[in-house]
């Protein structure tokens, strides 16, 4: 079968370190084009934007938007009708009712749409949601802690409206989260601290629960130094289960049941290629919907300036 032609828009971080390997090494794709303002990439055709790649590439049949989520609505929408297949970096769309309307979009065009929960994709997660079947889940405690100036060097887009701030990475535990818990969930509580110069969270606190009562707790933060902390540590009624290392890792009453690799975006590539086959579209909103009641709900309380610190 030939492969499919896929361009990148948006040729920034993620698009380097993970969608450019995962490509490479995929049967079911080829990357035919690039569209970034700025940055290009040796040896591949490049366009400054990408109405200018759709008129000029009429057999890429699908794109990976990879750009900030602020304008990723205007870029998905030209190309879906376009007829073009989209694969959606996280989160899928700067608000529901923009990745609401290209999933529906895109059902009327007839393409495949697919968001990309990576984290979902963990070596850990799934073994996690196999344990944790017919099993009560007690308590939840998320913690969800990294070094902004190490993970997001220089991205301002993610301090301004739309950017998330410190739930970019949060929505990640959110999105392993909704996929283990059987029940929906709930936010009961939100607290954002967002830096006098900012428009977004640079740390959250957040309570919910599911619609069995349980306690869950979720801790995000961007003033993390030295290491990121990415766990996950559920109390049920069979012992306990603790998701380490953003789900890489799966310890279950204190034994190692899986130590993984990192195959996060190899896993949603071959998914794509079925999206994409199956003209289907597969865009969960679980986890944007929670990160859009702790904005609706949340207490918000002014900290100190980020730029101000020299960081910004
Ligand atoms: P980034 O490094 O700031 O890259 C974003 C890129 O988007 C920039 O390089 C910019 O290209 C491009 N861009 C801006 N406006 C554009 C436009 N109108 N058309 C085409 N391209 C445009 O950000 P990132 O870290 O890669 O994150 C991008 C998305 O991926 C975010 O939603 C983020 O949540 C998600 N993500 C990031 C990571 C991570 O580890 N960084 C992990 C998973 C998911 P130029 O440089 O050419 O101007």
């Amino acid at each position: 079968m030939s492969r499919i032609r896929i361009g990148i828009v948006g040729m920034g971080k993620i698009a380097r370190d993970q969608h450019l390997p995962a490509i490479a090494a995929s049967d079911a794709f080829e990357l035919a084009a690039v569209a970034s303002p700025h940055h290009r990439l040796e040896g591949v055709r490049h366009y400054a934007d990408v109405a200018a790649l759709l008129d000029a590439e009429p057999d890429i049949a699908a794109l990976a938007v990879c750009t900030p989520p602020q304008i990723r609505y205007a870029i998905a929408r030209q190309a879906i009708e376009r007829g073009r297949h989209v694969l959606l970096e996280k989160p899928p769309a700067a608000t529901l009712s923009e990745a609401a309307a290209l999933a529906e979009l895109a059902a009327r065009h007839h393409v495949g749409l697919m968001a990309t929960w990576h984290a979902r994709e963990a070596a850990a997660v799934t073994p996690a949601r196999d344990w944790l079947a017919g099993c009560t889940v007690r308590r939840v405690l998320v913690t969800w802690k990294e070094d902004v100036r190490v993970w997001h060097p220089g991205q301002e887009w993610i301090w301004r409206c739309g950017g998330l701030g410190v739930f970019d990475p949060g929505i990640n535990a959110l999105s392993i989260l909704t996929h283990l818990l059987a029940q929906p969930l709930l936010l009961e509580e939100a607290h954002l601290f967002i830096p006098v110069d900012c428009d977004t969270p640079i740390a959250a606190a957040l309570r919910l629960t599911d619609t069995q009562g349980a306690a869950i707790r979720c801790e995000f933060d961007f003033r993390q130094t030295g290491p990121p902390t990415w766990d996950i540590d559920i109390e049920t009624d069979r012992g306990r289960l603790v998701l380490s290392k953003g789900g890489a890792v799966l310890h279950a009453n204190d034994r190692t049941i899986v130590q993984g690799d990192d195959r996060e975006y190899a896993c949603l590539y071959a998914r794509f290629a079925q999206v994409v086959h199956e003209r289907r579209v597969d865009v969960g909103l679980a986890p944007l919907r929670l990160v859009a009641d702790a904005f609706l709900r949340g207490r918000r309380t002014a900290v100190a300036a980020f730029a101000a610190a020299g960081e910004g």
